[in-house]
């Protein structure tokens, strides 16, 4: 798998993804990473990108042009092209995951006041937004974008890294984790897990994940036999 980026600030891009997890992988050619900067396809003297929009309005665009060259220069047949966004669709764990059966994943990160419509409409396959929130440009959706699907990449993680068991991997939220030492400033890790039962461990666990789940995001528990799930649980480890 390969992501290309477009950017303006290729360095933001280049520190994050030489570090950590994702440089490990990146170096060890689990997938490939490269990034264009914009500014390379813009003829204009001063390698200016914006323009102000038509109809008036405050900030500034991203031009057609440069995107326009700069996209025909990396695309292939089987490129999925995404433009980070306030207004795209909500990025979440699923999506993640059809990212990473993806060949090709090119990634706009926008700036000022966003980015011509022509682009959009010409290249686009899907516009993502990272929250409800507006940030002031796309590089930062575009690594959490590289590192939540990165993450899924078979051999990326390692055994002890797994994402099985995470957060939202069963549209559950993880249960809560401990380390050692087993008591610290009089608060003690529960019992049940210094008991070496595993099916109990299990069971709490669940419990434990379908519990937080139902207190900070019911809308994720579509199906009622996780509450009778729950129910049952309860009279054991509640
Ligand atoms: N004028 C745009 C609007 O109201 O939808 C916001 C532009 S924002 C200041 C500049 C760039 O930051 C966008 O082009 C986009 O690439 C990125 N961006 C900002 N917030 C984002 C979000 N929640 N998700 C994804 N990208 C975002």
């Amino acid at each position: 798998m390969r992501f290309d980026i477009i950017t303006l600030f290729p360095e933001l891009i280049d520190t994050y993804t030489k570090n950590g997890i994702i440089g490990r992988a990146v170096e060890n050619s689990m997938f490939d990473i490269a990034f264009t900067n914009l500014r390379d396809y813009s003829e204009d003297k001063h390698k200016k990108v914006d323009d102000y929009p038509y109809g008036g309005g405050p900030g500034m665009l991203l031009k057609p042009e440069p995107m326009f060259k700069a996209l025909d220069a990396i695309i292939k047949h089987n490129s999925y092209i995404i433009y980070l966004s306030p207004k795209g669709n909500l990025f979440n764990q699923q999506k993640a995951r059809e990212l990473s059966e993806k060949e090709h994943v090119v990634l706009i990160a926008g700036h000022y006041e966003g980015i011509d419509q022509r682009i959009i409409d010409k290249y686009v396959n899907e516009e993502i937004s990272m929250g409800d929130y507006v940030l002031t440009s796309g590089e930062l959706p575009v690594l959490m974008i590289v590192d939540a699907v990165g993450r899924l990449i078979p051999g990326v993680l390692g055994s002890d890294e797994s994402s099985v068991e995470e957060s939202h991997s069963n549209n559950l939220l993880e249960y809560p984790q401990y380390t050692r030492p087993e008591s610290y400033l009089e608060m003690d890790v529960p019992e049940i897990l210094l008991s070496g039962h595993h099916k109990k461990i299990e069971e709490w666990r669940r419990f434990k994940a379908i519990e937080i789940t139902l207190q900070r995001r019911p809308d994720l528990i579509k199906d009622d036999s996780l509450i009778e799930e729950y129910n049952k649980l309860s009279k054991t480890y509640k």
